[in-house]
Order: C-alpha cells, then sequence, then structure tokens
C-alpha cells in the first residue's frame, strides 16, 4: 500500500480527532505521522493516542510515526485583578516579581531569572505579539517597560522575549514528566519547543537515549543564530513558523524557512515545515489560494515533511485537510519544474563517507537506467536517510528488521519503509528486495531496482554494495 508522493504528512490529533474511525480517516487520507501536541494533551489522552495509532498500524500494515511535542518553556504573565486590563501606546507598564494580582501599571511575571535576564531595549511581546513593548529600566527584580502597541491583556496570557538570552533549558519540570511518559509509551520523535541551544538538544538526548530520535523546533532568533550547531545535534529540524512569526518580523519568515530547510536537507536530517499551512480549512472545506501555493512551496522546498496543526487537531475538517495537503503535494511532485528544482539544489555530502559515496551512486544509477525503486536494507535507518538525502527520482523502499526503524522512517521523504527479517545472505538479500518491491506495489515483472546493503549483513554503518536486479514473475530474481 504505497503512497504516490514523497513528502510526508504530519497530522496533529487533538480534540477534533479523538475517535479512533477519524485518526484511521487521517491515515487513509495520508497522513504518514502523527503529533501528540503535550500543550493540550495529558498522560491518559497520551497513551490512548498511541494506543489507537498502533491499532490502526497493525490494521493497515503500514509503519506509522508518532511524534510527542514538547510544550517547553512558554513564558506567562500572571493574573489581573478586575479582569484584563488596556495598555496604550506610550503607557508605563512594569513585570514584576510581586505575585498580587496586577493592574493597568504592573503584573507579575513569574520567573525571575528572566526579570534578572532583560536589559534596556529588549522588546516584550504578549498574546503571541498583539501588544508590544520595550524595556526601559530594569532591576534584578523588576523591568519597567513602555507601549509600543497597545491592546487588550488578560490573565496568564503568553510572553515572547526575541531579544532575551533566555537563562532556562527548553525543558521544564512539566516537560520533563511528559518525556518520560512518552518514552514509556514508546513514541518514535520528541519535538523540543523554543529550542536556543545545542545545549537544549543534548539535555533531552541525555535523556531519550536510543528509545526515540528528537526534533528541534525553530521558533526563536537565538535558534537561527546557532542553527549550526543545534542541526549538528538534532536528528531533526522543525521550522516552527507559529512562533518563529511572533519572535522575528513575520516577513523574515519565507527566507528563514528556506535557510532552515536547506540547511538541514545538505546535513541529510528531515526538515517539516509547520503551522497555518491550511489554516482557513479549520472552518472551511476549502483552503484559500494562498495557502495552497504555501503548502506547494514547502513540496517544492524539498521539504521531508509538512504539517497540519489545529486543521486536524480542532478543525471541522480534520480529513479533508490532510487530503487536500496529499492532492497539492502530489500535483507538485509531477510538475517537471519540482524535478529540476531538487536537481538544482543538490550539492555534495558533507565529510563524505563510503556510505554517502554509495547512496550518491545508488541515485545515479537508478536515474541512469529510469529504475522503479532503489531498495535499501537498513537496520538504524542511516543508509535510507542518506538516500533520501540526494532525494532520487524513484521511491526509496527501506527494508529493515527494526520495527521502531521503520517507524522514525515514516517522516522521511521519498522513504517507505517495511519491516522484514534481516537477509540471511546475498541471494537472500537481492530476492526479498524484487519480491517487496512487487508486493508493495512499487515495481511489476521485468522492471529494474536498485539494492543497497551492507556486508556482512546486521552491522549498521557498513554500507558498501549497490546491485541491479530484474523484477521477477513472482517478485524473485
Ligand atoms: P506549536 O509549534 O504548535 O507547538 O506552537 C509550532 C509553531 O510554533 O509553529
Ligand atoms: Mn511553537
Amino acid at each position: 500500500m504505497r503512497r504516490l508522493r514523497r513528502v510526508k504528512i504530519i497530522a496533529t490529533l487533538g480534540p477534533a480527532s479523538v475517535e479512533k474511525t477519524v485518526v484511521a480517516g487521517l491515515s487513509t487520507a495520508g497522513a504518514d505521522v502523527f503529533r501528540i501536541n503535550m500543550s493540550h494533551t495529558d498522560h491518559a489522552g497520551l497513551a490512548a493516542y498511541v494506543r489507537m495509532i498502533r491499532e490502526i498500524e497493525a490494521e493497515t500494515g503500514r509503519a506509522i510515526g508518532i511524534l510527542v511535542d514538547l510544550q517547553g518553556p512558554k513564558l506567562r504573565i500572571g493574573a489581573f485583578a478586575d479582569g484584563p486590563v488596556h495598555l496604550r501606546k506610550g503607557d508605563h507598564f512594569l513585570l514584576d516579581a510581586d505575585p498580587t494580582p496586577g493592574d493597568a501599571t504592573r503584573v507579575q511575571l513569574p520567573h525571575p531569572e528572566i526579570l534578572q535576564a532583560l536589559k534596556v531595549g529588549d522588546a516584550i511581546l504578549i498574546d503571541d505579539g498583539k501588544v508590544r513593548l520595550h524595556v526601559v529600566e530594569t532591576s534584578d527584580v523588576m523591568a519597567r517597560a513602555v507601549v509600543d502597541i497597545g491592546g487588550r491583556v488578560s490573565n496568564r496570557k503568553g510572553v515572547s522575549l526575541p531579544d532575551t538570552d533566555i537563562p532556562i533549558t527548553s525543558m521544564t519540570p512539566k516537560d520533563r514528566a511528559d518525556l518520560d511518559a512518552a518514552l514509556i509509551e514508546g513514541v518514535d520523535w520528541v519535538a523540543i519547543s523554543f529550542v536556543q541551544r545545542a545545549e537544549d538538544v543534548l539535555e533531552v538526548k541525555r535523556v531519550v537515549g536510543s528509545r526515540a530520535l528528537v526534533m528541534a523546533k525553530i521558533e526563536k532568533p537565538q535558534a537561527i543564530a546557532r542553527l549550526d550547531e543545534i542541526i549538528e545535534h538534532a536528528d531533526a529540524l522543525m521550522v516552527a513558523r507559529g512562533d518563529l512569526g511572533v519572535e522575528v518580523p513575520l516577513e523574515k519568515v519565507p527566507s528563514l524557512q528556506k535557510r532552515i530547510t536547506r540547511a538541514a536537507r545538505r546535513l541529510g536530517k528531515p526538515v517539516v515545515v509547520a503551522t497555518q499551512m491550511l489554516e482557513s480549512m479549520i472552518l472551511a472545506p476549502l483552503p484559500t489560494r494562498a495557502e495552497v501555493s504555501d503548502v506547494a512551496t514547502a513540496v517544492y522546498e524539498g521539504a521531508d515533511a509538512v504539517m497540519l496543526s489545529a486543521e486536524s487537531a480542532a478543525g471541522q475538517y480534520p480529513i479533508e485537510a490532510v487530503a487536500t495537503m496529499s492532492r497539492i503535494a502530489e500535483e507538485v511532485e509531477t510538475d517537471g519544474v519540482y524535478r529540476s528544482i531538487l536537481n538544482a539544489q543538490r550539492n555534495a555530502p558533507p565529510n563524505p563517507t563510503a556510505a554517502d559515496a554509495i547512496a550518491v551512486a545508488a541515485r545515479d544509477v537508478a536515474e541512469t537506467l529510469d529504475s522503479m525503486a532503489i531498495c535499501a536494507w537498513t537496520a538504524s535507518g542511516a543508509t535510507a536517510l542518506r538516500i533520501a538525502r540526494e532525494r532520487p527520482r524513484p521511491p526509496i523502499l527501506a527494508l529493515t528488521p527494526n520495527r521502531d526503524t521503520a517507524r522514525r522512517l515514516a517522516l522521511v521523504w521519498g522513504v517507505h519503509a517495511l519491516e522484514t527479517q534481516d537477509a540471511r545472505d546475498v541471494e537472500d538479500m537481492v530476492d526479498r528486495a524484487c519480491v517487496n518491491s512487487l508486493r508493495e506495489g512499487f515495481a511489476s515483472p521485468g522492471d529494474r531496482v536498485i539494492i543497497v546493503a551492507g556486508m556482512p549483513f546486521g552491522s549498521p554503518g557498513a554500507t558498501n554494495m549497490v546491485r541491479l536486479a530484474l523484477v521477477g514473475e513472482e517478485g524473485g530474481v
């Protein structure tokens, strides 16, 4: 049961998709990975989603990825004594450590270390940037600010500090508890919110170990400034345009999306483009022209995956949103311009290994001979990732004895992953690559496939072989 597109679709689960029939519908319509957002899900909800997804996986026979998204250090102001206040341009407003309910002149910011870190001139954005202030005076226990853009501010609204290097890690005590719960559930990917530095990624990786892969959400200017060190340590990136668009001027988001996508692709790390992709489909069965164009742009850029947030989690048309995204992607991928863009972006792997060279060779051979598939025997998934980095024309059939690897690869461009016993010998390896190419709908008898593997079998990192094979009548050679 293959998909017809290379780019993957991530659907966020939520109130609109708590029923198993809806989740199954999202899967059938094209969702390859499900995101469980811990900002809105408790541990019982997490367990229920995971159980449901694993049942659907068993029923469809296709590996499904589960991505758990940790809330991260979302800063919030305290409460007000008499309901919302209205700040006007030019007003002075104090953020302090005093838990007494606030008024039109002050409110608590219940993070003392952040009050200390604020500097004169730093911007303070409240409620996704709807209200904007800048700091004019600081002490260890308060920051006085002047209002630049006024508006209504109510209890516990979110605060963004784009100019301030926040001296806290991106894993809060809540995140730590959520992470432990997610690892017990055996999720495949963990996303970290508001990453500022490589250490934030390393901290999560130390807890996760080899139990899951870790995705760094790029949504702060501090992360953009340290993109290279973050990519080096993260297993994947997300262009988290929601918060990124609050923390940097909106008009900078498109170029940052391109920069982040290219940087990740250069290193062969999966990259996800996220947020407001089909936003109007929360309430309407059809997207806007601009949204269709936005999804298409991410696909043309060669992103590994495009993501739905509220569209599938809280909207009225979750399944239609996935189906729409899938149709847009399929259309882009049949456009000749898509191929020419991917080809134009090709670059040599940095610090190439023998395995990288094999991946490049597999793509060249497959394209020269117009092969129907590249079959990769892969234990850890690294071989499949290397081949995906080359964005080859034929699809990649990843054959792995490791169920976790198959699920993790659900996020990766062009990869159709299949859990299967390790090959006994070269003959078996060739034979079963052909059989599975036929069975999964990639090739017909007489078609040529390319096979990539490492000898001796089962030793990760030993990718050293490219083989050509003709698919026989029953699949085998
Ligand atoms: P969120 O992350 O939906 O968890 O906020 C994505 C984003 O900020 O774009
Ligand atoms: Mn975010």
